[in-house]
């Protein structure tokens, strides 16, 4: 029998190959997993963070423990978020050698041999206004966040960072790091960018957990539309043409849409951030679902969508089980 030419059932039994499990189109390694870490100068050990059960902040040495056990789970690459003992209006903090994130990539390079570290490049952190960049009548300034943005790389790279990992959705960001590295002597370090970054409502636990909720406004002047997709694309485009080593989508779940074209139109290194709403959603649902179940075919589901590289909370309980 066949249709339009086509073999059909019941020459065609889809079914057989199914039974035998022998073709799987996506793998999903431990390796393709990076984990944040939170570290807070203000406390000693760590502290669990109320909006994402499982997930804590860590002070700088205790973040040296947490890498270390989560390389030898398996894990290659961690991302740092830095929570300071002081914020100022230009976020000073985030570009002093001795702060929180600097003294955390030393702590952990020290630590730990063979691991990949990714420093968070913003200012949402470090800024008594809790914007990521400079301010000045209530407006996020661009050009001259540029220049903060510089010096925080510079530091990071300084202190032993493998990767720097800007996420305040500035115009410009990307070469202009790029640029402060090279002429430092840190052609070697590379650029992960948070190229297309929504104005998303899954970032809520994430504020609680780095203290970067703002005072006023919103993040929509820099982050992108979640209506948008052609803006993304474009995004991507300006980063890889500024000399990103690694473009990103964040977040990932609501998104798969943005990763699978991403990775169609560019074939470029790709990274999907699956943020802290999509793991709270799954942690406060474990009562219906089968946690460990679904963490895996949501983190398959963004890789088949197209990621290389997916940054997410749930890395650890993944690698605990494989
Ligand atoms: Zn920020």
């Amino acid at each position: 029998m066949s249709f339009y030419g086509l073999p059909q059932f019941p020459n065609i039994r889809m079914r057989r190959l199914r039974r035998l499990n022998l073709i799987e189109e996506t793998s999903f390694k431990k390796e393709d997993l990076i984990y944040p870490i939170f570290v807070d100068e203000n406390i000693e050990g760590r502290r669990e963070i109320k909006s994402m059960p499982g997930q804590y902040r860590f002070s700088i040495k205790d973040a040296g423990v947490e890498a270390l056990e989560v390389r030898e789970l398996g894990i290659r690459s961690v991302i740092l978020f830095g929570i300071p003992s002081r914020k100022d209006e230009i976020g000073s903090e985030a570009y002093n050698k001795e702060g929180v994130i600097q003294r955390a990539i030393r702590e952990i390079k020290r630590e730990v041999g063979d691991i990949t570290v990714i420093g968070d490049v913003c200012l949402c952190e470090y800024t008594s206004h809790g914007h990521c960049g400079l301010i000045k009548n209530k407006r996020v300034l661009n050009d001259e966040t540029l220049e903060i943005l510089g010096k925080i790389s510079k530091t990071y790279a300084e202190s032993g960072a493998d990767v720097v990992a800007p996420s305040g959705m500035m115009d410009g960001m990307v070469g202009h790091i790029r640029e402060t590295l090279d002429v430092s002597g840190y052609e070697d370090v590379a650029i992960m960018s948070y190229s297309a970054k929504y104005n998303s409502n899954f970032y809520g636990p994430f504020r609680d957990a780095a203290e970067s909720g703002y005072k006023f406004g919103d993040r929509s002047t820099y982050q992108m539309n979640y209506k948008n997709s052609d803006e993304a694309m474009r995004e991507i485009r300006l980063d890889i043409a500024e000399g990103a080593d690694i473009v990103m989508v964040k977040p990932a779940l609501p998104y798969l849409d943005i990763i699978y074209r991403a990775k169609k139109e560019f074939n470029f290194p790709l990274a999907a951030y699956n943020v802290s709403g999509e793991y709270s959603m799954v942690k406060y649902s474990s009562s219906v679902l089968d946690e460990d179940k679904i963490i895996e075919e949501i983190l398959l589901s963004i890789k088949r969508a197209g990621a290389d590289l997916i940054i997410s909370y749930h890395a650890k309980d993944f690698a605990k089980r494989k």
